[in-house]
């Protein structure tokens, strides 16, 4: 920190205010020349500006843009210079497959792969992708190495870098003066810029306007008394993320499950937190629809074991909960008004 007091090296707080800056208005950050063996400082400044600060959405925001960029930069790079990176940032194990003459010698379909990532560093960030090439059902794999392209490596990369910033929590040192100041210059400006969403916690009012689909998986899950399928549990991990509950919450509800399947569960809470966490606020996933909850056998109305008469009026759970939240914050329980306002979308 004292080496950020030195005048002479006012710039690379101003450089990672800068890049700060970028993130938050979604503009292209600018790396360093690299031209002085300070500059590596800038990065971390920038990184303590945000955790200083501690805004979710900022993270967010400096997470996809420092992950963008290392893309971007990683294109000019060598090979064996990005298979460095990957060895001693993350302790990936990467290898090249050899040049075209030897990749020749290859089944036709292995031919186009220049690298080789064991499952293991691959499956770190992979599952946080949804197009189908990065399910490792859909990879061809010899003895836990995994062919991979150049490009989707880059990728794999730049994934981990928002991975790190998104899971990096930190210590914060003292700050020098210098960054302080940037933290406030920051923070007004963000104050502009970032609608601030408390995070949520789940009370009695808000969990009685739960409709009876979701009720039910979150009692069940609570008491862990049943083990809830697959679905089951993605529609309410959907559904309380979406809704504005923490991870580690989340992760709470589902702590009961008499499978003892913690990890999976983890797994999933995080890949649907991961996804909305890369979006907007509130981003990500929607957790399905009735007809979907419907055909999954998950909407008890539609079982007829009980009944809202809001259900006939809404598509998705979240379109129930909405209505039943402003219900009740406004003491409204005379539901006449519903087909007075609306029109019947579903019949049971
Ligand atoms: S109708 Fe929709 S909101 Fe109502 S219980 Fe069924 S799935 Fe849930």
């Amino acid at each position: 920190m004292e080496l950020l007091e030195d005048p002479e090296n006012n710039y690379i707080v101003e450089e990672a205010e800068a890049r700060v800056f970028a993130a938050l208005t979604q503009s292209e950050i600018r790396y360093p020349m690299m031209e002085n063996e300070k500059d590596v400082l800038i990065y971390p400044a920038a990184r303590l500006i945000v955790e200083e600060l501690g805004l979710p959405r900022l993270r967010s925001l400096q997470a996809e843009a420092e992950s963008k960029e290392a893309n971007r930069q990683l294109g000019n790079e060598e090979i064996p210079f990005v298979i460095e990176i990957c060895e001693s940032s993350f302790g990936w194990s990467v290898k090249s497959i050899g040049d075209l003459s030897k990749r020749a010698s290859l089944p036709l379909m292995l031919r186009t792969y220049e690298l080789q990532i064991r499952f293991e560093n691959f499956l770190e960030v992979a599952p946080t992708f949804h197009s189908e090439e990065w399910s490792l059902i859909n990879r061809y794999m010899d003895k836990g190495w995994i062919p991979i392209r150049r490009l989707e490596l880059n990728r794999l990369i730049s994934g981990k870098f928002r991975q790190l910033i998104m899971q990096g929590r930190f210590d914060i040192p003292k700050m020098s003066q210098r960054l302080i100041e940037a933290v406030h210059r920051i923070e007004s400006e963000a104050k502009g810029r970032i609608r601030q969403v408390e995070p949520l916690k789940l009370t009695e009012t808000l969990a009685t306007a739960f409709p009876p689909c979701i009720e039910k998986m979150y009692t069940d899950s609570k008491r862990g008394e049943v083990n809830l399928s697959h679905d089951a549990r993605f529609a309410l991990a959907a559904f309380l993320l979406r809704i504005g509950m923490e991870e580690d919450d989340v992760q709470r509800v589902f702590s009961g499950s008499p499978d003892k399947h913690t990890s999976t569960i983890e797994y999933q809470v995080r890949h649907i937190a991961t996804k909305r966490s890369s979006g907007e606020e509130r981003g990500g996933y929607v957790p399905p629809g009735c007809k979907k909850l419907q055909v999954n056998n998950l909407c008890p109305v539609y079982l007829g074991t009980t009944f809202d008469p809001l259900c006939e009026y809404v598509l998705n759970p979240l379109g129930f909960y909405q209505t039943r939240a402003w219900e009740l914050t406004k003491g409204i329980d005379d539901h006449s008004w519903y087909s007075k306002k609306r029109d019947k979308k579903q019949h049971f």
